[in-house]
């Protein structure tokens, strides 16, 4: 599990360019595997050896100070509630403006820890401006200029200092698959979850957390044990009825990356909608498995919308990720919740797999002779060798003679063909193409 860091402020102050700078080198790898970044304002970083998750708040906002105060006050109190650490970004060309004074109003009554960026200053002139900012009330600050990246380097060993120690996660707990449940507000998520858990009779243990409330709650139910993660948090939280991208995946975050499967409610009525996108994109890029419940499905003229062709409008959106169970629920009738729970433990099982080498090179190879890479330069390809690496999540290596020259449409195909074969139905793969 990461630590999480929001990075606050006002619209302009250099928020993204920050953003992007601390990101910047995974992404790049991460591009590189998948071939598609969605959510520009997510990402994940490390320094000196410890690994953290980004949010850039101000990513999900763009417009003047004046329309979006309300906005930014209510981001920043999210921030607050849902992050373990804010850097809160100013701009020294402007000087402490109003809407900065009041942000710093509410992070001064936090004992989080707060970083404060003064972004801009790149010359000495400005690192002599910068110190009006001690006005903030918020002590110490960092001068920084995102763009060539100056100063950002004490910020970040500032960062990684400061950052709590995550509670350890038991041995015991580590076996139980552990699930969550997901979706914009009023998709039906506490609905759901008291519908298939029922009283809190049902709860086993509480396994506390340290610096927050217990994130995993372990269940029994029709047989299966599992732990899901931050129901707490969905049935605790004030509810948040705003209904914005941001609010949803800053709320989604730190359950997805502590998942191994994503139970994601969309609310029939409304459909797949962007929303929706960003929390599939965010499991996805998380390599957690994931589930589609169609939820509401008692609200929905079936003679106007039949599952089928709900169904395909729904993988349209996921491409190119569409191997993806969904399944037509209602909390309220409590159609189908059985057949939810028995998918995401199947999930599970399929993100668990191991395929024996030899079997999976009986396969492939017998698939890759007769369909193999496209030459390219009159060079042909030879591919030897494969097998499923040893981790977490379901990676597959090819060795071959010209590695550079296996393209995306032939690793996609390869993909296919692996989950034509095998069931990896809601969990993403990894495809890589090795020198031999
Ligand atoms: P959450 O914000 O995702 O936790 O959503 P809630 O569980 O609070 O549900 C929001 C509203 O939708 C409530 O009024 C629920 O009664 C209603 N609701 C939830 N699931 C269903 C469902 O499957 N069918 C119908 N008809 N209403 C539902």
């Amino acid at each position: 599990m990461n630590n999480i860091v929001a990075i606050v402020g006002r619209p302009n102050v250099g928020k993204s360019t920050f953003f992007n700078r601390l990101i910047k080198r995974r992404e790049a790898i991460v591009d590189s595997v998948s071939g598609v970044t969605r959510d520009r304002n997510y990402g994940k970083s490390e320094w000196n050896g410890k690994e953290f998750s980004v949010i850039d708040t101000g990513g999900y906002i763009k417009g003047s100070d004046d329309i979006f105060e309300g906005e930014i006050r209510r981001q920043v109190e999210l921030a607050i509630d849902e992050a373990d650490a804010i850097i809160f970004v100013v701009d020294v060309e402007e000087g402490i403006t109003p809407m900065d004074a009041e942000v710093a109003k509410l992070l001064r009554k936090v004992t989080k820890p707060i970083l404060l960026a003064v972004n801009k200053v790149d010359n000495a002139m400005r690192e002599k401006d910068a110190i009006e900012f001690y006005n903030l009330g918020l002590g110490e600050y960092f001068t920084i200029a995102s763009i060539s990246g100056s100063g950002t380097g004490e910020l970040l060993d500032k960062l990684v200092e400061v950052l709590p120690e995550l509670p350890e996660v038991s041995e015991d707990e580590e076996q139980l698959p552990r699930f969550c449940v997901v979706g914009r507000p009023n998709a039906g998520k506490s609905s759901f979850i008291n519908a298939l858990i029922g009283e809190d009779r049902f709860v086993v243990t509480d396994i506390a957390g340290t610096t927050r409330d217990s994130i995993d709650t372990r269940y029994n139910r029709f047989g299966f044990e599992f732990n899901l993660v931050d129901t707490a948090g969905i049935r605790r939280k004030a509810k948040v009825k705003e209904d914005l991208e941001f609010y949803s995946v800053m709320r989604s975050v730190r359950a997805i990356e502590h998942s191994d499967v994503c139970i994601l409610l969309i609310d029939a009525t409304r459909g797949f909608e962007g929303q929706d996108q960003s929390i599939f994109w965010l499991a996805e890029k998380n390599r957690k498995g994931v589930i589609i419940l169609v939820n509401k499905w008692d609200l929905v003229e079936k003679d106007t919308m039949s599952t089928r062709d709900y169904e395909a409008k729904i993988r349209e959106e996921l491409q190119p990720f569409t191997d993806v169970p969904i399944i037509f629920t209602s909390a309220i009738t409590k159609q189908r919740l059985l057949k939810a729970l028995e998918e995401t433990v199947k999930v599970y099982e399929n993100r668990k797999q191991r395929i024996p080498t030899s079997k999976f090179n009986d396969f492939m190879l017998k698939l890759i002779e007769a369909y193999p890479p496209p030459a390219l330069k009159g060079k042909y390809v030879k591919i030897k060798y494969c097998m499923q690496l040893p981790t977490p999540t379901p990676q597959f290596v090819f060795f071959a003679n010209l590695p550079q020259y296996v393209k995306e449409p032939y690793k996609r195909f390869l993909e296919n063909k692996i989950r034509e074969n095998w069931d990896f139905s809601g969990v993403p793969i990894d495809i890589y193409i090795r020198e031999k």
